[in-house]
């Protein structure tokens, strides 16, 4: 059975490393405490245990006084003891725990805890400590559908994600090998591992039992099975979203199987590639023939006063500029000064309508902005709860006053996120239109198709 090592996050995404974890279990969790160097970590040959115990109660792990320690209350507690820890070297403490009932429920609190399958791996790391979950293959996708994707969204849908989750947890973007883990469970930086739905045969596990062991590759090749939320009618070609994930390098070399498709179910109405005009059309339709029209996720719009914007705006281009990997996409003006915003322009659309570069004229120079998150975020206002633009779809109207200063800026979006790849709300709407979920797998993923690991 392939396992999945999990790396747990904290509850704001920001770190692998917590200060203590709770855990519960309907029955009795079992403890088994190890020293393992580094090697043996990443083989997961861990050999005889040097203590094992077992707790009824809930349990909370932590690092006591620099020591390793779990315990359920004050007169049950394991700690590693001191004459074992002396001249280890390079040896770590680690807790391997399981629950009877194979359901133990982790989080940095009861309240917050989830519900999760597999064993417990807790590594000692420096003052904090590492929860890494030992998960197997088909319940980490159980896992991430229950993060992912909605459990009444059609079982034609819920199985395109089980097939993308599939390909991720075995084929990861981010190497995490320094972890000591495979993957970790934050959408923000691989897919959201949300834990196991309490249902007994929810829909997640139908569709993962129902694709068990199935991949998406393209030319016997494992695919990078990104996805988005909503495409907003077309999906966009991978390069013009995304920079080089190792060189950072954009436009980086496309990917064969991540074009921008149209989500058109009406024949053809929608364009192969779509211009500010089209967008503005689908925009105001009533009711556009794509599959994804009937999510709430497909439309939006936002009024920004000029106040707002220059409130803001310079802050948020100061904060750009200060993530390295970041700044090769904010081209400033010699002045390096983001004077008072005279107008906005967008420089290039990829194919489905995303803005890839998009220029502010301001009272000291021309700034440009290039690649859709870089964009997104550049309209983060805290003020009004907004921390990126949903998408970078979109078209806008500059209001201005008898001076021609700029008053308000409305924004109107198409689509939610980066819109590469599967689009949840289009592949739920092409399932209810009847479409089975290798056919809508074969429309978003260009001439791939499905194999058995
Ligand atoms: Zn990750």
């Amino acid at each position: 059975m392939k396992i999945i090592r999990v790396a747990l996050a904290t509850s704001d995404l920001h770190s692998l490393l917590h200060k203590s974890i709770y855990l519960s279990s309907n029955k009795d969790l079992s403890l088994k405490a190890f020293l393992l160097s580094k090697k043996q970590l990443q083989d997961g040959s861990f050999g005889k245990p040097i203590a094992s115990k077992s707790f009824s109660g809930p349990c909370v792990a932590e690092m006591k006084n620099d020591v390793l320690t779990i315990g359920s209350d004050i007169n049950d507690i394991f700690s590693f003891p001191r004459s074992v820890l002396q001249n280890t070297g390079t040896l770590l403490p680690v807790f391997l725990i399981k629950a009877e009932s194979d359901k133990i429920f982790i989080g940095e609190h009861a309240a917050s805890s989830k519900l999760y399958s597999g064993e417990l791996m807790i590594i000692a790391n420096d003052k904090k400590i590492r929860p890494i979950l030992y998960c197997p293959l088909e319940l980490y996708v159980q896992s991430v559908l229950h993060g992912e994707m909605p459990a009444d969204y059609h079982i034609e849908a819920i199985k395109c994600q089980a097939v993308c989750a599939r390909n991720y947890g075995l084929y990861p973007r981010v190497d995490h090998s320094s972890d000591s883990c495979d993957v970790c469970d934050s959408y923000q930086c691989c897919q959201c591992f949300a834990g196991l739905s309490e249902e007994a045969n929810s829909s997640y596990k139908v569709a993962s039992q129902a694709t068990s062991g199935e991949v998406l590759v393209y030319k016997n090749e494992p695919v990078l099975a990104l996805f988005s939320s909503c495409g907003g009618g077309h999906t966009e070609n991978y390069e013009d979203c995304f920079s080089d994930w190792k060189t950072n390098q954009f436009p980086p070399t496309p990917i064969p199987y991540l074009r921008g498709v149209s989500e058109d179910i009406a024949n053809k109405q929608i364009k192969q590639v779509i211009d500010e005009k089209d967008l503005k059309i689908l925009w105001n339709m009533t009711k556009p023939p794509t599959a994804d029209a009937w999510g709430r996720q497909f439309r939006w719009s936002i009024s920004l006063s000029n106040r707002e914007l220059e409130s803001q705006i310079h802050n948020n281009v100061m904060s750009l500029l200060n993530q390295k990997d970041v700044t090769p996409f904010v081209v400033s003006p010699s002045s390096g000064v983001f004077g008072e915003i005279l107008s906005l322009e967008v420089l290039k659309r990829g194919v489905g309508g995303t803005i890839i570069t998009l220029k502010i004229s301001t009272s000291k120079g021309d700034w440009k902005f290039t690649k859709e998150l870089v964009i997104r975020n550049l309209f983060q206002m805290p003020n009004i709860q907004l921390t990126r633009l949903k998408s970078a779809k979109f078209y806008f109207d500059q209001i201005r006053d008898k001076h021609d200063q700029l008053i308000k800026l409305n924004i109107y979006g198409l689509g939610w996120g980066h819109g590469v790849g599967l689009q949840q709300v289009g592949a739920e709407g092409f399932a209810r239109l009847g479409k089975n979920y290798t056919q809508i797998l074969a429309h978003y993923y260009t001439e791939t198709s499905i194999a058995k690991i």
